[in-house]
């Protein structure tokens, strides 16, 4: 017999009804049946208004008020066919989630009847009690309403839960004066001021037609899964989602048999389910495997225009969620779930193109298409040179703390990783000379059409870069599994949108010089690289050695909390940014400044609670029962002659004293809060809260190998791992 809660649990997971399967579904039937498509607008409302809609769909403008009314009705007839009698506006607020508010398509009349209504003005605008969000001071400084609007370029959709079905319409949430508060608006601002910036460089490089630009991200969600039964007996999993205790397991990742191994029967029902939710809310998922950690899984969907793609992602994650709560399971979208076990990240596969030059960041088969592809290339070289610690801030938390620079994710220096070919060609430009082996008739000529055809193989993937061009976008793989994908695809698009802004200025100026259009862009490569070359980086980003040479030689700044990252917010050039590209005001970018910071100090002061919690009520008395157990037994063996040896016992008892001390010690200086300003309080965090935690968990773990295992209280590594 184990310690109780435990065997139950293992009792009732490997008894457990397995959830049958609904027979397939046809992919036609289920695709996007749950959302307002623009198939079933079209079917329902009159030519012109759809019209209109369509336009303001392709363009991103407001919604014609005059024609507001109709779609609203149209809409919610849909939707109460469908069996809706709620509408929710869906927004997303500064922090990684997802609100919404709801109400009732229910009107009362005059003479006390009720009918359902769902009114133009209520579509395009909606009041939520907002004060609950995070706004960093905004709504104090300005109204203290806020109210949010739809999104017209994301479509509306029903969301089926136990309470019913909802009809829920993606919005942007702003203050009454129009600051932004959440993560969508400035999404879409850093659009708009990317595609002007993209169409001007288009333009100098000689395109008369020109489509509006846009970015697309294809974003890749890594996740634990665990049995619920375990994750109940867990405060800190259910807290803090992680776990701030355990031993690592015998077996862990060594075997690297997980990796694209089979997936685990149950796991499959369970995938199985999401991506049908996720086909019918119209979210193109396409891989699913199994990660390198035992336990861990990644889905990814098709890559879609950034915005839609943020919303969607938003929804996988509340899938994710709900649908292991049905199967059993608890889905940990947390960056580092287990000590010792790969964590999860959140690669954000991102490019920017239009219909008419299409992929912008793809190489092309034409040396003139290869010179477009360059010219962006390297406007994207120079925003990670320039705004790499803004790129390192936007992805910073407590929870990706522990992957950034860890011995396993990529490290907390931001550089470029390109692929050799491409870096040699870079580094020839740099140098005034391309020399490439595979030109025509090893012929040394200097232009922009004698660039090689670009290989679109993105051959050898650098695992260990932060951001690398992978073929024909670039992957940000420095993200976390729980973050929303809006503020790094908002950073990288307000980045380029500055550097392309450059590159247009110089371009504009060396064409005024009356040289030819090759030989311009030629030299503007050259300066992008003279300047900012530094940052393409292509060996090892894990080893000790680059850690040394990015700082020193290099002048790139390694960056390992958030404590050291966040404050990058409040750096001139990065509000300038902002600034100058319209994406936000000084006031927004201070607001979120302060939302994130508190946002971390909360996170570790939460956890540290929970971290003194479980090791005075929960690991402390199973220790002191340990000892009850085994002196009891030397002492009684004694009396009859028999000597046993105590190490045993005095490991524990020396243990559990020292990490007693340490609690102690750790509920001393928790509770400070005489701090000068937030980046000081978050640098007490990292310094001096998180290693004390450190350090009470090496005790207890320590323990864990020490006290018999039938009076462990907490599910182990192994059991979490390895039970499914
Ligand atoms: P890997 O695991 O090898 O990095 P995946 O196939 O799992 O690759 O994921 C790659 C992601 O990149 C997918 O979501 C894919 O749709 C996306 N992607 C492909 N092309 C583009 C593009 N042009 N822009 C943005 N994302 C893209
Ligand atoms: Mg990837």
């Amino acid at each position: 017999m184990g310690y109780e809660p435990r065997t139950q649990a293992i009792y009732q997971i490997t008894n457990r009804q397995s959830i049958s399967v609904e027979p397939p579904t046809r992919l036609e039937d289920l695709w996007a049946a749950d959302v307002f498509s623009l198939s079933k607008m079209k079917k329902c409302l009159p030519k012109a208004v759809f019209k209109s809609l369509k336009k303001t769909i392709q363009t991103g403008e407001q919604l014609d008020v005059s024609i507001a009314d109709m779609v609203a009705s149209a809409m919610k007839d849909w939707a109460i066919s469908r069996g809706a009698s709620y509408y929710a506006h869906v927004f997303y607020p500064m922090t990684n989630a997802t609100a919404e508010k709801h109400d009732g398509f229910v009107s009362i009349q005059g003479d006390g009847s009720a009918i359902s209504e769902f009114a133009g003005k209520l579509l395009v605008q909606g009041e939520p009690d907002g004060s609950s969000f995070p706004n960093g001071g905004i709504r104090s400084t300005f109204e203290a309403r806020g109210y949010t609007a739809w999104d017209v370029t994301s479509p509306a959709y029903l969301m089926e839960t136990d309470n019913g079905v909802t009809l829920c319409i993606p919005t942007v949430f702003v203050s009454w004066t129009g600051e932004a508060l959440d993560k969508k608006t400035p999404l879409l601002r850093s659009i708009a001021a990317m595609n002007k910036a993209a169409t001007r460089v288009l333009k100098l490089l000689g395109h008369s037609d020109v489509a509006p630009v846009n970015s697309s991200c294809g974003p890749e969600q890594e996740y634990f899964l665990v049995d619920a039964h375990f994750a109940n007996s867990r405060p800190d999993l259910l807290l803090a989602g992680r776990t701030l205790f355990g031993k690592p397991p015998a077996k862990g990742q060594q075997f690297d048999d997980h990796y694209f191994g089979a997936i685990p029967e149950r796991v499959q029902v369970f995938m199985q389910d999401v991506e049908k939710k996720m086909y019918r809310l119209g979210i193109p998922a396409k891989t699913r495997h199994n990660e390198v950690a035992p336990g861990q899984f990644e889905i990814a969907p098709i890559f879609e225009a950034a915005n839609v793609a943020s919303d969607h992602q938003q929804l996988i994650m509340t899938l994710l969620r709900q649908t292991a709560k049905k199967h059993g399971f608890v889905c940990l979208l947390h960056e580092k779930p287990f000590a010792g076990i790969n964590g999860s990240g959140k690669h954000v596969n991102w490019s920017v193109g239009n219909a008419t030059q299409g992929n912008l960041l793809d190489p092309g088969d034409s040396p003139h298409e290869n010179a477009q592809f360059l010219v962006f290339c390297a406007a994207v070289i120079r925003g990670v040179h320039k705004y790499g610690p803004l790129m390192r801030a936007v992805i910073a938390n407590a929870s990706n703390d522990h992957r950034l620079g860890a011995n396993e994710a990529p490290p907390a220096i931001m550089s470029v990783y390109l692929g050799s070919q491409l870096e040699e060609l870079f580094n020839q430009i740099a140098n005034g000379e391309i020399s490439y082996n595979y030109s025509h008739k090893g012929k040394l000529e200097f232009g922009v059409d004698t660039l090689p055809p670009l290989s679109k193989d993105a051959g050898d993937r650098n695992r260990t870069s932060p951001f690398a061009f992978t073929g024909n976008r670039f992957e940000f793989r420095a993200v976390g599994s729980s973050q929303s994908v809006s503020g790094p695809l908002i950073v990288l698009n307000t980045m380029l949108a500055d550097s392309l802004t450059w590159i247009g200025d110089l371009l504009e100026s060396e064409l005024g010089k009356e040289v030819e259009l090759n030989t311009a862009i030629l030299s503007v490569l050259k300066e992008v690289m003279q300047k900012h070359g530094a940052v393409i980086f292509g060996g090892d980003g894990y080893s000790a050695e680059w850690h040394k040479m990015a700082v020193e030689e290099r002048g790139l700044l390694n960056l390992p909390t958030t404590a050291d990252a966040l404050p990058y917010l409040k750096e001139k050039y990065i509000e300038e940014l902002f600034e100058k590209t319209g994406v936000l005001s000084p006031v927004e970018l201070e607001s979120r400044y302060e939302v994130y910071s508190e946002q971390y100090i909360l996170s570790i002061e939460v956890e540290a609670k929970l971290v003194i919690d479980i090791a005075k009520t929960a690991i402390y008395p199973a220790a002191m029962r340990h000892l009850a157990d085994i002196s009891n037994t030397i002492a009684r063996l004694e009396e009859m002659g028999i000597k046993l040896d105590p190490d045993n016992l005095k490991k524990v008892a020396e243990l559990t004293n020292s990490m007693m001390s340490k609690v102690s010690k750790l509920s001393a200086v928790l509770p400070k809060k005489d701090f000068a300003n937030l980046k000081e309080h978050m640098q007490y965090c990292a310094g001096t809260i998180r290693p004390l935690m450190e350090d009470i968990r090496e005790d207890a773990d320590a323990l864990e190998g020490e006290v018999a295992d039938d009076l462990w209280p907490l599910p182990t590594y192994q059991e979490m791992l390895f039970i499914k």
